[in-house]
């Protein structure tokens, strides 16, 4: 039996001999099956090519990414926190040497995961630490392809995990969240975005898509009401989903600015031709 890993989005589905006959995430409008067709691997695979980086991107930020790039490429987050260690959203390996680095740094308390693209390995990484709670937005269950006993869908607008806070913000995905940590930035804070809110090149902006490889956008409504869910909290940097995505000052600042510039390009305003 093996736990098979979709090589285009790096998610890992629960235990079968045969590969599974296709990948939903992929097949969603949000994410493509490339020209090459559908293909599986494995983490014992992955594991013998590939190894993790971890960086440290500020006092008691450690990003961690896939190298060489693996599926979507994303960087996952350990933040160290005032009640443990929170993993903010998950890859498709876990290596031996991030598991002896994690057990130095005392463990993990709890794994949160922004939306089902970055969903990856997180029951290998919960089982592989200790049984840790994995926390997902219950809107999104649907796409969880492998499941277990510490599987733990929250539900709402927010939910308090361990002196944090998940914030669901939609969009991207119905349960799409970013996860806001006051202590941060010598108390300042940062918000973690996903895929919820991407950090653009220019690392100046956020901006909004219902699919980036796809380039569709959202609305109006959609990215109005992202902008009310953050708005309550204040914070100084946004980590986005990819390396180098980091915006390090004003951030609260930089969203408002954000959604007005998007709600201005999207607007159907002939005085802007
Ligand atoms: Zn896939
Ligand atoms: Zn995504």
């Amino acid at each position: 039996m093996t736990c098979h890993i979709c090589t285009t989005c790096g998610t890992q589905f629960g235990e079968s001999t045969e590969p599974p006959s296709a990948c939903p995430v992929c097949e969603d409008e949000r994410q493509f099956v490339p020209a090459s067709g559908q293909a599986w691997t494995n983490m014992a695979v992955i594991a013998s090519t590939h190894k993790i980086l971890w960086t440290e991107e500020a006092k008691g930020v450690h990003s961690l990414r896939i190298l060489p790039e693996f599926g979507i490429g994303q960087r996952a987050f350990l933040i160290e926190g005032p009640d443990g260690n929170i993993l903010w959203d998950c890859l498709s390996l876990l290596d031996e040497a991030s598991i002896t680095k994690i057990a130095a740094m005392g463990g993990l308390a709890a794994i949160a995961i922004s939306h089902p693209h970055f969903y990856s390995s997180m029951m290998a990484w919960s089982e592989a630490l200790g049984d840790v709670p994995v926390h997902v937005h219950a809107d999104d269950r649907q796409w969880v392809r492998r499941s277990g006993p510490a599987l733990s869908p929250w539900t709402g607008e927010i939910f308090e995990l361990n002196q944090a806070t998940l914030i669901r913000c939609g969009g991207h995905f119905a349960g799409s969240s970013v996860l806001y940590c006051p202590w941060l930035e010598d108390g300042r804070g940062a918000l973690f975005g996903g895929d919820t809110m991407q950090v653009t090149l220019d690392r100046r902006y956020v901006s909004f898509m219902r699919s980036y490889p796809n380039l569709i956008p959202l609305n109006a409504r959609a990215v109005k009401s992202i902008g009310e869910a953050v708005r309550p909290f204040r914070f100084e940097a946004i980590y986005g989903g990819f390396s180098g995505r980091t915006i390090k000052r004003e951030g609260s600042h930089v969203v408002e600015r954000s959604i007005a510039r998007y709600i201005r390009a999207i607007a159907d305003d002939p005085q802007q031709d």
